[in-house]
């Protein structure tokens, strides 16, 4: 299907096309339709079928799932009668205090203060725009996103996690705590909530149609 209009609007509202560079003029699409480029047939944008209520629930499902990560036990570690509990802000507090201070900052940042800022700052906006709330700084938090989004590495940390497991499996018995659960669901439904994300229709709603985000 092509939704692309002629070029004789208002320039706020011309989108470029990623593939090949033709701009188009693109109208509010209704839910589960798409346009393409009339040129090489790019996607130029998406409306997904649930609108914006799909992503809205995955990021809460994400905020919630990240609040369940922190709060109980990540992993607990059995060596010669000993035990030990650890979350995942006491693993970058062990750090900071065995002299690591860049790395436990490192880790709290990617596993848990980026994440929420995302999550937060998605919600934020996609209630905003879905339920025309005036708030305060819209399109600043909408831009944001995407200088944040690489601040969430919580696959790299269950990577190293993992690795770690398999190291110390002959070593000592590791019982996994909710927290492991949790975050393996949390980068599952973050990634979710990141694709369902279409900053160009948020950007029409916000009166600043998708050129911005698209522009390379
Ligand atoms: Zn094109």
């Amino acid at each position: 299907m092509n939704q692309s209009a002629p070029l004789d609007a208002n320039p706020l509202e011309l989108i470029a096309c990623h593939e090949c560079d033709t701009l188009h003029r693109i109208p509010e699409l209704a839910p589960g339709r798409s346009a393409h480029c009339s040129c090489c047939g790019a996607l130029l944008l998406h409306n997904p079928k649930g609108g914006l209520d799909r992503p809205i629930a995955l990021n809460i499902a994400a905020l919630l799932l990240l609040v369940l990560a922190n709060a109980f036990p990540f992993m607990t570690l059995q060596i010669s009668g000993r035990e030990q509990t650890t979350t995942i802000i006491g693993a970058s507090q062990a750090l900071y205090e065995a002299g690591m201070a860049p790395l436990a900052v490192v880790v709290i940042i990617t596993t848990l203060i980026g994440p929420a800022l995302v999550v937060i700052s998605s919600l934020y906006v996609l209630l905003g725009v879905r339920f025309r709330l005036p708030l305060p700084m819209l399109r600043s938090m909408l831009s944001w996103i995407s200088h944040l989004q690489p601040w969430g590495m919580l696959d790299v940390f269950m990577l190293g996690v993992l690795v770690s497991f398999v190291k110390l499996a002959g070593m000592a018995d590791m019982v996994m705590g909710p927290a492991l659960y949790a975050f393996a669901a949390l980068i599952v439904i973050s990634a979710a909530a990141m694709s369902a994300l279409e900053p160009h229709l948020l950007w029409q709603r916000l009166g600043l149609p998708g050129g911005q985000p698209h522009a390379r």
